[in-house]
């Protein structure tokens, strides 16, 4: 059996290297490392795929989402609600421009923003709502815009972990992740689903406007070369990463249909045991699956983790703080009784192996291994 690994990166290059290695090899022959022409071809087929008006690239996730925030003129003392239960990101830079966090529970089918919580957790201060979807499969997004609406807030999805996922609108309307707030954030960190071969990110919008300011914003606030007009940030994705970016974006979809077939047979094999509850998908979401995550219910999370590894089967506990537990973030606002969900999650989930080369052999030897320690 060919060695099982979280993410398989050396394989799935095995299967592009021709075009890849073609890609980066013409960037370095022109030296146009910085702004080439594979930035801006990407760009213009990233926002094809996504149908958004504009994809405005930079450096990575992180930076998307502190730029979002700053292109959308929040102001310190603003509050920005998130979810308690998320990679420290989309926190920390709301902590990095003086915003005044707000987190709040999730739900424990899906792991993403609690919409009754979202609701309780709004005052005047309020500006902002960044939803993240989480693990692959969107946040309740038609409850989040109706909320935003009513009390005029900006909405932030941070689409680091689902590129790719389909939601679907009550009224039949089809839109991808990342595209239905004022503004989407991602990640092309390489472990990500569309993943690159350093770090890179992107924001995406349909506003004009915003877009504009934001594409000054990447670029040390010019709009004009040596006039800067807002204070910017230095965020800018590379001609090598955009190269291998472009040769990956025409398989995302086959690599998102290899992920979901992974997890299809995850879950047939774990679904009915009594101490699993496999991933639920809402019925408005496709799922990426940018993690396959268990919850195990019978107190054994930790034990099963270490047997995993004895087997080399590697497993990864994200998240295992919540995020108003962490140190950096801790706050005598927040009330352990509003955590009730993010703080059991912390004990139950475990991450399987996920990526686009997982073959039935490595399926069932992980399932059947967990299966026999459970029993
Ligand atoms: C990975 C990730 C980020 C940050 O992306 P980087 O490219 O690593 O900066 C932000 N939010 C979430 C939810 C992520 O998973």
């Amino acid at each position: 059996m060919k060695k099982i690994q979280m993410v398989d990166l050396q394989s799935q290059y095995q299967k592009i290297k021709n075009i890849v290695d073609v890609s980066i090899q013409e960037v370095l022959n022109t030296s146009a490392y910085i702004n080439g022409p594979y930035v801006h071809e990407f760009q213009s087929d990233l926002e094809k795929y996504l149908d958004v008006k504009h994809v405005i690239p930079c450096a990575n996730g992180t930076d998307a989402l502190q730029i979002a925030m700053m292109g959308l003129g929040l102001q310190p003392g603003d509050e920005v609600i998130t979810a308690d239960f998320t990679f420290a990101a989309t926190v920390e830079v709301i902590g990095l421009l003086n915003l005044t966090p707000v987190l709040v529970d999730v739900e424990p089918d899906t792991f993403n923003i609690d919409i009754n919580a979202l609701k309780k957790a709004i005052t005047p201060k309020t500006k902002a709502i960044v939803p993240v979807h989480l693990f692959g499969q969107c946040a309740n997004m038609e409850a989040v815009l109706n909320i935003a609406k009513e009390h005029n807030l900006f909405v932030i999805e941070d689409n680091a972990q689902a590129i790719g996922a389909n939601y679907t609108f009550s009224n039949g309307t089809v839109k991808k992740a990342g595209t239905m707030g004022h503004v989407g954030t991602t990640s092309f960190f390489p472990s990500k689903n569309l993943g690159c071969y350093g770090d890179g990110g992107a924001i995406f919008t349909n506003d004009d406007a915003l877009a504009h300011t934001l594409r000054g914003m990447v670029n040390h606030g010019m709009y004009k070369r040596y006039y800067h007009d807002v204070v910017g940030v230095n965020s800018r994705l590379d001609s090598i990463q955009a190269a291998v970016l472009k040769a990956k974006l025409p398989l995302l979809d086959q690599y998102c249909d290899a992920r979901r077939a992974a997890a299809a047979y995850y879950s047939n094999a774990l679904a009915n045991h009594p101490s699993v509850i496999t991933p639920t998908i809402s019925e408005f979401t496709t799922h990426v699956f940018h993690q396959y995550t268990l919850r195990i219910t019978n107190g054994k999370r930790n034990e099963l983790h270490q047997h995993l590894l004895d087997k080399n089967i590697p497993n990864a506990i994200y998240y295992p703080v919540p995020l108003h537990a962490q140190k950096a973030y801790q706050d005598e606002r927040y009330n352990e009784n509003d955590f009730k969900v993010t703080n059991q999650l912390i004990d139950e989930v475990i991450s399987l192996p996920m990526h686009t080369e997982l073959d039935t052999e490595q399926l069932e030897y992980i399932t059947k291994t967990i299966i026999d320690f459970l029993n």
